[in-house]
């Protein structure tokens, strides 16, 4: 990495982690010119090394990455797929030896938006190589200090290069530097605690695990029970107040990311918080797991003592900003930590944009992102709410899966793909119309199943048998990725909530009576919650049909239509154009073929002549070939 050597920047990043790393690329990407420093203390060779976790991605970091920063191709060159998630119960708390002592909601086949499991250290390291050839001052240091300024003055940094402080100077502050808050204490500005999170009180052990013998959960799929590989997914373990994860991190070393989220209520951090101790908690608890471990070579251990947090404001009118893990963590259940920084991400870029543009609405901008980035982040955290109480409860958590898909796949990825979190008409809205209250409800309703060891019944995910109309919940409500409607706000995410609403509706009357039967649907908080959903699905479907209305019926992408147009003059020739002169011999200027260029006579080999031939030097010593390639 480089030293300062200019010592006035556009923007400042504060750590070259994940979320420092995909927000420089953009910025580069959307505004021609703009001048980066990054400030990251670890060499790249330490970068690539390290275990990090978020390995996992989901739908919206998935597609941020592939689709707007461009990196698909690196993706599938470098990383393994991911093929969905699967869920696993013990049967009996006692027998856990292999994956079919197991009750399991099973992905069925890959997922529609192509995901990935990421190795973090290679990833990162990537990144900064690529940011670094995109121009982007890579400073090998650490931020040190610096002042917050008030209004459009540039923020002043500390940082420490090689034992020397020296100071820097950037008009706009992204605060990337994860757990160390550094924007987070100088402005009061974090949440911690189980009272600011919802009750969540967590803890978090991991190890990396090279060489396992995969073979000891399954070999590849199960081709009755689906079409993808179940190794390539990301396995959720259950038990008592407790998760683990299973995730494959890279191919070629058959290395497993293996860790575990426990809830201090049930299950106290410390008593995995030792390699040994948690390696003992998996032979006690989940056998399959221990094997697995035990089949290959543990290179770290990692613990964690109570990993959320979240924060007041992310995006301040003083020009500083705070993303990833310096803004807000939940828990890793969903792998939604990737995403949430893609929309923080894609925030401050356009901030930044129309701020240097000098856009009337950049302030407005500013004000709606933060709105809903900061909201967004007490919602993810929520949606852990009472994880202790159902984790262990594999009826119970079926149905709350369930629920939680419909409402990320019917409400949240649709907007990231319509770029509606861009739309501070939609932010507002959504601040307006936040449904914790109803999804606590459903909690506390699940805490009683729980607690009165009521037998729910199983709901599977992935299946369109499960509720009404054919319907699942990563099925998408419009043919939004068929018809690639991905231009901003063209895609009808008002049909989406809409639908997400209704089958909320149906999805709360059939889980009151299986809870509760007759009681439990006649309820007034059932009936009142019934009404409720209704009636926002039928507001919500009013905005679809002002959404239509606007876009005069225009639903489908551009690109396709200028194809349609296109092909409306089309009229099929049924010619070749010449390629060969008079004298049999290719004519000058098609494809490259120059006057003079290999021809059948004077072709080497299977490749291009030798400049030695071209400039009648000595012929060649290989054997001249009859047939050009
Ligand atoms: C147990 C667990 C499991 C998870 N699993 C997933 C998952 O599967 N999928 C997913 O999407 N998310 C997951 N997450 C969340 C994910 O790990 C984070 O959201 C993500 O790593 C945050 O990235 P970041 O860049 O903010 O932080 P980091 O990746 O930690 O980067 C911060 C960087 O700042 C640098 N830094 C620190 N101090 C300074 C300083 N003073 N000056 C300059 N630089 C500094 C550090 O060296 C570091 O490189 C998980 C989280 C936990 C706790």
């Amino acid at each position: 990495m480089q030293a300062p050597t200019n010592s006035q920047y556009d923007v400042l990043i504060m750590g070259g982690g994940f979320a420092g790393n995909v927000q420089a690329r953009p910025l580069l990407r959307k505004i021609p010119g703009i001048r980066i420093a990054m400030v990251e203390p670890r060499s790249d060779e330490e970068i690539a090394s390290i275990h990090k976790i978020g390995e996992s991605t989901v739908e919206i970091a998935a597609n941020f990455l592939a689709r707007e920063l461009g990196l698909v191709d690196y993706l599938i060159e470098h990383h393994p797929p991911k093929c969905g998630l699967n869920f696993h119960w013990p049967k009996k708390a006692g027998q856990t030896k292999t994956v079919e002592d197991y009750h399991s909601v099973w992905s069925v086949r890959f997922p529609k938006i192509g995901a990935f499991q990421l190795h973090r250290g290679k990833l990162e390291r990537d990144l900064m190589e690529m940011n670094r050839a995109d121009g982007v001052h890579t400073i090998q240091g650490l931020v040190k200090d610096f002042d917050i300024v008030e209004g459009e003055a540039d923020h002043r940094i500390e940082v420490e290069v090689d034992g020397e402080v020296r100071e820097v100077s950037a008009t706009h502050l992204v605060d990337a530097a994860s757990r160390k808050f550094l924007t987070g204490r100088k402005t009061k500005n974090m949440l911690v605690g189980p009272k600011n999170l919802f009750g969540l009180d967590t803890g978090a052990a991991w190890v990396r695990v090279s060489g396992v013998d995969r073979k000891i959960f399954r070999d590849g799929m199960d081709p009755m029970r689906s079409s993808t590989s179940n190794y390539y997914c990301t396995n959720h373990w259950f038990g008592h107040g407790h998760w683990l994860w299973m995730i494959p991190i890279c191919r070629d070393s058959m290395s497993l990311s293996i860790g575990i989220v426990c809830h201090n209520e049930v299950l106290p951090g410390k008593t995995v918080a030792s390699q040994e101790k948690f390696l003992a908690f998996l032979k006690a608890n989940h056998e399959v797991l221990y094997d697995l471990v035990k089949s290959g070579n543990v290179e770290d251990f990692v613990y964690w003592t109570r990993p959320s947090h979240r924060c007041h404001q992310m995006f301040s009118k003083d020009n500083w900003y705070a993303i990833g893990d310096a803004a807000y963590f939940g828990d890793a259940f969903y792998s939604l930590g990737t995403s949430t920084i893609a929309l923080a991400v894609e925030s401050v870029t356009e901030i930044i944009r129309a701020k240097r543009a000098g856009d009337a609405d950049a302030e407005e901008k500013r004000a709606a992102y933060d709105g809903f980035n900061s909201w967004y982040g007490g919602t993810v955290v929520h949606l852990y709410r009472d994880h202790h109480k159902h984790l262990g409860h594999a009826g119970a958590m079926s149905w709350r899966i369930y629920f939680e898909y419909m409402w990320w796949f019917g409400a949240w990825v649709p907007m990231y793909l319509g770029k509606w979190h861009l739309d501070p008409e939609y932010c507002r809205g959504l601040l307006r119309h936040c449904e914790r209250h109803f999804f606590k409800d459903f909690y506390d309703d699940l805490t009683r199943v729980v607690d009165e060891g009521r037998n729910i019944g199983w709901m599977d995910s992935y299946r369109a048998d499960q509720l009404a109309f054919g319907y699942y919940p990563p099925q998408e409500h419009g043919e939004y990725l068929e018809d690639t409607i991905y231009e901003p706000q063209k895609l009808n995410i008002y049909h989406s909530v809409s639908r997400t609403y209704l089958y909320s509706a149906v999805f709360w009357m059939k889980f009151q009576w299986k809870a509760f039967g007759v009681l439990g649907v006649l309820r007034p908080k059932t009936l009142y919650h019934l009404v409720r959903l209704l009636k926002q699905a039928a507001w919500v479907g009013l905005g679809s049909l002002r959404h239509r209305l606007k876009m005069g019926g225009e639903d489908s992408s551009t690109s396709f239509r200028q194809v349609q147009d296109e092909m409306a003059d089309y009229a099929y020739k049924p010619s070749l154009q010449p390629w060969l002169g008079e004298d049999g011999m290719p004519l000058p200027g098609l494809n490259g073929v120059e006057a003079g260029m290999a021809t059948p006579a004077n072709t080497v080999g299977v490749g291009a002549v030798s400049s030695d031939v071209l400039a009648g030097g000595a012929p060649p010593t290989a054997p001249v070939s009859s047939s050009a390639p």
